[in-house]
């Protein structure tokens, strides 16, 4: 299975925000949305960053209340790792864990056509162990196999 078949689960939707906009803004966000992370895009809406909560949470711890009106380029991750639509499931698991994060924008070139998280990953692995298992129990229980 690939990031094509959760993408095509999902939806294609991503939440984004400009450089400009301050991390407090970037907090309402990801509040209202219920998610941890935003990917930033220029002007010509190409991938320019990314910004976590955990990225929030560190600048805040370091530079108080006051730090979050900064702007969030002062604090993206721009170096973004990116995943493939033809990447397989565990292939993004490799990179999210190499990498240490939880998000994977994907990209088609360089057009941003969907988000994964580490939670549509593991949801994905849960599915597909289920349905061997079940597979495995049929296998086993059904006459025509065990005869
Ligand atoms: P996360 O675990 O996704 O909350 O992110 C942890 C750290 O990794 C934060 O500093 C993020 O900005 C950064 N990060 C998250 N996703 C990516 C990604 N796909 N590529 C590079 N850095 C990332």
């Amino acid at each position: 299975m690939t990031l094509a078949h959760i993408l095509d689960h999902k939806g294609h939707d991503v939440v984004t925000a400009r450089a400009g906009m301050s991390l407090k803004e970037i907090a309402d966000i990801l509040s209202a949305h219920n998610i941890g992370a935003v990917v930033v895009l220029t002007e010509a809406d190409r991938v320019c960053g990314i910004v976590s909560e955990r990225d929030i949470v560190r600048h805040l711890s370091v530079g108080g209340a006051v730090s979050l009106e900064d702007p969030v380029w002062c604090r993206m991750t721009s170096d973004v790792v990116f995943g493939d639509p033809s990447d397989t499931i565990d292939a993004a698991l490799e990179k999210m864990n190499t990498g240490r994060f939880r998000h994977l924008p994907i990209v088609r070139g360089d057009v941003l056509i969907g988000l994964v998280s580490i939670g549509d990953v593991v949801s994905h692995k849960i599915a597909a162990g289920e349905q061997n298992t079940s597979d495995l129990i049929r296998y086993i229980t059904n006459e025509s196999y065990a005869a």
